[in-house]
């Protein structure tokens, strides 16, 4: 998952961001209001987790900008106790869910591995494109019924295709939901090409058929069509 923190205290920001890169997820971080509607102008996130109380302005604008704009980003909004009309107002502008701090770092992230999988993949805890099964709780792939082993960058990409079945994903799209803004995508495409290699020959080799097409010049679409 690709995940934004929006948070101007360093002490929970960083230790969201540590929680979370232990696990499979890409994490980029906003301190301010400006820096954060700076991120959401140009990237797209899985779930953006979202301060309401920031330096230079108010969270809930991220949220109007993000309607304003049609993104479709996830929001996950941290607030204070006493912030219940900010919460139930960020409710309404189509936050998807709040919780209050403090918090356990376990709850923040099945809060929002929920609402990735709400949105991405309809709520299912199980994923099924053809003869592919996935249990995303598990993050295990299965290939008619035979177990196939992904590494985590090849795992992750094979649900942003599956996420995204049908529509062309450009190189650029894929490099930052696989590493974030924070590397120089050009330098990261002979990796995406190798992840992509790998991913199609684990594929075909469990029996699965190649539904990954490259688009000429333009990216590659995961497609059966
Ligand atoms: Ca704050």
């Amino acid at each position: 998952m690709k995940i934004l923190i929006v948070e101007d205290e360093p002490g929970l920001r960083e230790s969201i961001e540590t929680y979370f890169n232990e696990g499979d997820s890409v994490c980029e971080i906003a301190y301010d209001f400006t820096s954060a509607l700076a991120k959401v102008s140009v990237y797209r996130y899985d779930c953006i987790i979202l301060d309401l109380t920031l330096p230079q302005g108010n969270g809930l604008d991220i949220i109007r900008h993000l309607k304003a704009n049609q993104y479709n980003d996830g929001v996950l909004i941290i607030s204070a106790k006493n912030s219940l009309d900010d919460r139930i107002i960020g409710l309404d502008l189509g936050a998807d869910d709040y919780l209050t701090k403090p918090f356990h770092l376990s709850e923040l992230k099945s809060r929002v591995t929920a609402i990735v999988r709400r949105r991405s993949f309809n709520g299912n805890s199980t994923l099924i494109f053809n003869e592919i099964n996935i249990d995303l709780a598990a993050k295990m792939v299965t290939i008619n019924k035979q177990s196939v082993k992904f590494t985590r960058k090849e795992y992750s990409l094979l649900l942003y295709f599956i996420a995204n079945k049908g529509k062309v994903v450009s190189k650029s799209a894929i490099a930052e939901h696989l590493w974030g803004d924070s590397i120089d995508i050009a330098d990261n495409f002979d990796f995406i090409y190798s992840h992509i290699k790998n991913i199609r020959k684990k594929l075909v080799e469990a029996g699965s058929n190649d539904y990954i097409q490259a688009a000429y010049g333009m990216g590659y679409k995961f497609t059966d069509t």
